[in-house]
């Protein structure tokens, strides 16, 4: 059976673009995967009202990694919902600590100060997870066939989240901005050989539909194409 699956696309602050967070509708309630950034908390807690999702029945909130775009208003929401978060344990010192460079190769210094200095946690955002999720943790016991995927690259802890029709919220390892007919792989990659690995590993499992951390919707097929032109051009170029 296909889930409902609703995006919500909020405004990054900056002018740095826009997060999807996805609200998925299980048999017994809500998991919501991903949680924007603070400056999106009202417009995040007004859709899911709307859309009746509330303090009695969002049964889990999943981040796809810890960057602070996914994962910001997580520690709120979980109070304010009265629920449980869970994330792959090698994303959680980011989130504890409030640094998404805590457990990546350590880049450009400048770059990286930035970044941290426009997006970094503040106290009250950091928080620490209830749950670990692994790889191949099923979510049948929150009323959802689907179950996670380890798919490194982008950080250490990714994941993605397979539902049993093939759909998969693949969180930040590809980006669609480009639109749905152009997806690749995210322009940020922590290792891209891990990268690399999660793409065969997803091969061999039946992806239909991605839905990514940015961007629009787009069938595995086409990012396995557009990827294979992209990596001949380089090769040749
Ligand atoms: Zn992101």
């Amino acid at each position: 059976m296909t889930r409902e699956i609703t995006t919500i696309e909020l405004k990054l602050p900056f002018k740095t673009g826009s997060v999807n967070c996805y609200l998925v509708e299980t048999d017994t309630g809500f998991i919501l995967i991903d949680t924007g950034s603070p400056s999106n908390s009202s417009e995040l807690e007004s859709t899911l009202s709307e859309f009746g999702c509330n303090s009695g029945n969002l049964h889990l909130i999943l981040l796809t990694h810890g960057d602070f775009d996914h994962s910001g208003n997580a520690a709120s929401l979980r109070k304010k919902f009265n629920t449980k978060i869970t994330m792959h344990a090698e994303d959680s010192p980011m989130v504890e600590r409030g640094d998404m460079f805590l457990t990546r190769k350590k880049g450009n210094f400048i770059q990286s100060w930035i970044v941290k200095t426009m997006f970094g946690f503040g106290k009250s955002q950091r928080f620490s997870p209830d749950l670990e999720i692994t790889d191949g943790f099923s979510l049948t016991e929150y009323g959802l066939k689907a179950e996670v995927i380890h798919i490194p690259g982008h950080s250490k802890g990714s994941t993605g989240i397979l539902m049993a029709d093939g759909t998969l919220i693949c969180g930040d390892l590809f980006e669609s901005t480009g639109g749905s007919d152009n997806p690749k792989l995210n322009s940020l990659m922590d290792d891209l050989e891990a990268a690399n690995r999660s793409i065969d590993k997803l091969k061999n499992l039946k992806v239909d539909t991605v839905y990514p951390g940015h961007g629009q919707p787009f069938t595995m097929e086409s990012f396995l194409v557009k990827y294979s032109e992209y990596k001949v051009s380089n090769e040749s170029g």
